[in-house]
């Protein structure tokens, strides 16, 4: 996950060759990398650039991987942020910070603003209230839809809570497209496990599609995590080699840590 701090510009090292097992939506993003790529084609023709795409789906499915991915594929700079970062007591202030957000990532384009949690500043409303976060969405709504054709500005949410959402956030024009990101099926699990060995030393013991069936219902970030801990544990018993042990080791850990974390859920 990037910690990257607000208003910290970078490129992320980052391709669609990273993100595993989301084909389809692999291929509707292509469509705004098209548009990224070449803009001018598409300002021509007087079409004008999606601005705003929400993710939305369990947590850890790869919403902010893809939203980097989206940046690396078309040489764009990554903003990110949290919803949480602009929840703020005195009134203004949220809206301040969003205001310099889109003021960075205008004058840095093309750039992807991604705003985790979007939930935590996208909440409906309260009628006629002028509370600091409805201020903080007003702003948000303000920016996106002040977009001109001078910069390429796309800014991508992401939820869990997509029922949660101001219509006015979703209106055209703003979060207009939506996408669903759940948890992999079975062949996504084995290519989301393939690109986390990749660059490790794995064991004839290991098969890849027995370990996909044993994780029914992990998330990617979940099977990420199991590769990263089969390894540490094959280093800390001396193997050369991750073997079929340590990945099993590791899922009982995942799962252990998983049942500290949510008790019920299992
Ligand atoms: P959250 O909703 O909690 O913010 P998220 O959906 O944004 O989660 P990511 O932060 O993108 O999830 O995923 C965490 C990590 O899990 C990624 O950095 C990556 O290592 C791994 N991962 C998740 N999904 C995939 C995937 N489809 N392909 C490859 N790796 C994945």
């Amino acid at each position: 996950k990037s910690d990257d701090g607000l208003g910290k510009n970078n490129k992320p090292n980052v391709s669609f060759n990273d993100v595993a097992g989301l084909d389809e939506v692999k291929e509707e993003m292509q469509e705004i990398i098209d548009f990224i790529n070449d803009s001018e084609k598409f300002h021509r023709m007087g079409a004008k650039i999606p601005s705003g795409i929400l993710f939305h789906g369990p947590p850890g499915t790869g919403k902010t991987l893809l939203a980097k991915a989206v940046a690396g594929e078309t040489n764009s700079n990554f903003l990110y942020s949290s919803g949480s970062e602009f929840v703020e007591k005195y009134v203004g202030v949220g809206a301040k910070r969003i205001r310099t957000l889109f003021e960075k990532a205008k004058k840095d384009s093309p750039t992807i603003i991604f705003v985790d949690e979007i939930d935590a500043i996208g909440c409906k409303r309260n009628i006629d209230s002028n509370n600091e976060k409805d201020q903080t969405l007003n702003q948000l709504l303000v920016e996106m839809d002040g977009f001109n054709k001078d910069s390429t500005v796309v800014v991508i949410g992401a939820t869990n809570r997509l029922d949660l959402l101001d219509e006015a956030l979703l209106r055209p024009g703003r979060f207009d497209r939506h996408i669903y990101i759940g948890n992999p099926n079975l062949k996504a699990r084995e290519d989301i496990f393939k690109v986390h060995i990749k660059n490790k030393p794995i064991d004839t013991s290991v098969n890849i599609g027995e370990l996909s069936k044993k994780t029914h219902g992990f998330s990617g970030a979940q099977l990420a995590n199991i590769a990263n801990e089969a390894a540490i544990i094959a280093v800390r018993n001396n193997k050369k080699k991750i073997d079929i042990d340590d990945f099993n080791n590791a899922i009982e850990r995942v799962v252990a840590g998983l049942e500290v974390k949510h008790p019920t859920v299992l």
